[in-house]
C-alpha cells in the first residue's frame, strides 16, 4: 500500500472527526455571536447546544463510522441494504443527534425495507455528503461508472436528490484527486476545478461571490462554505478556523471541510492539541477504519 494514500486517508477520517468536534460547540450560532463569545473559536472544548463533553463527536463521525463497518462487512462492496440496515441500527442506539431527513426516511425504511427514498427536491440537506468518506476510500481506483453506484447506494438511503448527489460527487471526486494524483507541492486552487463543474451544472452551488457565512444544512450553503474557507487558506489549522466560524450549521461544514483539508495537508498538518482533544475511542476508530477501507479495496 503507498504509505501516502495511507497518510491522507487516515488524516481525512481524523480530519472530518476533529471538525465534527470542534464545529459542534458553535453549531447554530451566528458569526456574530461567536465572536462575542470566543472571539475566535479554535479549540475543541465540548458544550454546544448538544452539551457535548470535550472530544466528543456527532452524527457526522458516528453515521460515517457505521457506514464503514457496512462497507468493510460487505467485503468493500457498497450495498444500499446494508448501508440501510446500518444506518437503522445507529439510529435505534439513540445517537446524541439526528437529521430530520436522515429520521424521516430511516423510520420508512423500518417499515418498507426498501433502501432507496423515493426521489424528492426537499430532501436537498448535507446529510448524505458529510457521511461520504467511507465511499471515497473504498472506492479510490475504480472506474467512475462503479463509484457513482456506491455514491447513490449510500446517499440515496436517506437523501435521493440531485444537488445532494451533485455534492457528493464532487468531494468524492476531489478525495480520489487528492488521495491519488495530487502529491505534496500542489495547492488548493488544484482542486477549484472539481468545485467550478458542480458550478456549472447546478448554478446554485456559485460560491465566487458574497461570504457564506452562518450555512444552514442546506447542502448548497454547506458546500458554498467549505469551498470558500478551503480555497481561502493554506493549511488544515486555518480551513477549519475560518469554516466553523461562520456558525450555522458548524459541525457539519467542520467535517466535510476537515476531510477534505486532511486529506490534502495530510497527518502532520493536524494541530497536536486536537489530536489529542478528541474522543481517544474515536480518534482509534477512525485511524484503524481508514486503514482498513484502503486495504479491502485492493
Ligand atoms: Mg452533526
Amino acid at each position: 500500500m503507498n504509505a501516502t494514500i495511507a497518510d491522507r486517508a487516515q488524516a481525512a477520517y481524523l480530519g472530518l472527526a476533529i471538525g465534527d468536534a470542534l464545529g459542534a460547540t458553535v453549531e447554530f450560532m451566528t458569526p456574530g455571536e461567536i465572536r462575542h463569545k470566543y472571539r475566535v473559536h479554535r479549540d475543541i472544548r465540548g458544550g454546544g447546544w448538544l452539551r457535548l463533553k470535550p472530544g466528543q463527536v456527532t452524527d457526522d463521525t458516528t453515521m460515517s463510522l457505521a457506514l464503514g463497518r457496512a462497507i468493510l462487512t460487505q467485503g468493500g462492496r457498497v450495498e444500499a441494504l446494508a448501508c440501510a440496515q446500518a444506518f437503522e441500527a445507529w439510529m435505534r442506539a439513540k445517537p446524541v443527534d439526528i437529521g430530520n431527513t436522515v429520521r424521516r426516511n430511516l423510520v420508512t425504511f423500518r417499515h418498507s425495507g426498501n433502501p432507496v427514498a423515493p426521489p424528492s427536491e426537499h430532501d436537498a440537506g448535507n446529510g448524505a455528503v458529510m457521511r461520504i468518506l467511507p465511499v471515497a476510500l473504498a472506492t479510490i481506483g475504480e472506474p467512475v461508472e462503479r463509484v457513482s453506484t456506491a455514491i447513490r447506494a449510500q446517499a440515496h438511503v436517506t437523501h435521493h436528490n440531485v444537488l445532494s448527489d451533485g455534492a457528493c460527487d464532487t468531494l468524492v471526486a476531489m478525495l480520489h484527486a487528492v488521495l491519488e494524483k495530487i502529491g505534496a507541492g500542489g495547492t488548493a486552487q488544484d482542486l477549484r476545478h472539481f468545485a467550478t463543474v458542480l458550478v456549472a451544472r447546478h448554478a446554485e452551488y456559485t460560491f465566487d461571490g458574497k461570504l457564506r457565512d452562518n450555512p444552514s444544512g442546506y447542502v448548497v450553503e454547506t458546500m458554498q462554505a467549505v469551498f470558500q474557507a478551503f480555497f481561502a487558506t493554506t493549511n488544515f489549522e486555518d480551513c477549519l478556523i475560518d469554516v466553523v466560524n461562520r456558525g450555522g450549521d458548524a459541525d457539519t461544514t467542520g467535517a466535510i471541510a476537515g476531510m477534505l483539508a486532511g486529506a490534502f495537508y495530510g497527518l502532520d498538518a493536524i494541530p497536536r492539541r486536537w489530536r489529542r482533544a478528541l474522543d481517544p475511542n474515536v480518534r482509534d476508530a477512525c485511524l484503524v477504519q481508514a486503514q482498513a477501507l484502503l486495504a479491502i479495496r485492493s
